[in-house]
């Protein structure tokens, strides 16, 4: 099809008008890609009122807005475990290392091993941990509430732990 020289010429007037004739070079201002690299964030353990038995926290993912997301490699020693709590818009556990246990209030203990991911709803009570003889590492994923992503409560008994 041949298109008379003045009409390419409103095609391609109407395309800058409309904003798809801007190049696309990357000016001092515009969003840019970036990488954080591994250890640039110090590890922290896992608070004694929100945590029994040895864990670290690794912070990954900072809320960075518009996005809500934020995240962190948890590694639980044998034994150890989150206390009871919630997460207002749930959370996303992708296990990374060793096996683990999870489970939501009323319901069995179910155990988890790398490659597994565990979605937890908003507002359900549940905990995470390691088993009793061996370490488990997640990549725990959340999005925020007005910057809160948990609501911590008790602690997990021992005999909750075993499942009795
Ligand atoms: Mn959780």
């Amino acid at each position: 099809m041949r298109i008379p020289a003045g009409t390419a010429s409103l095609i391609l007037a109407a395309a800058v008008a409309s904003g798809t004739g801007q190049p696309c070079t990357a000016g001092s201002s515009d969003p840019a890609v970036t990488v954080q690299r591994s250890g640039e964030q110090p590890s922290r353990k896992g608070p004694p009122e929100n945590f029994s038995g040895a864990v670290r926290v690794d912070p990954m993912l900072k809320e960075t807005p518009p996005s809500r997301m934020s995240g962190g490699l948890v590694t639980f020693e044998p034994g150890a475990r989150t206390a009871w709590h919630t997460h207002p818009l749930g959370q996303t556990l992708i296990v990374t290392a060793g096996v683990g246990r999870v489970q939501q209030w009323g319901g069995p203990v179910q155990e988890i091993r790398p490659g597994d991911v565990v979605r937890i709803p908003p507002g359900v009570k549940h905990w995470h941990g390691a088993l009793p003889t061996a370490g488990m590492s997640h990549i725990a994923l959340s999005e925020a509430v007005d910057g809160k992503v948990v609501d911590w409560l008790e602690h997990v008994t021992d005999a909750q732990y075993d499942g009795r």
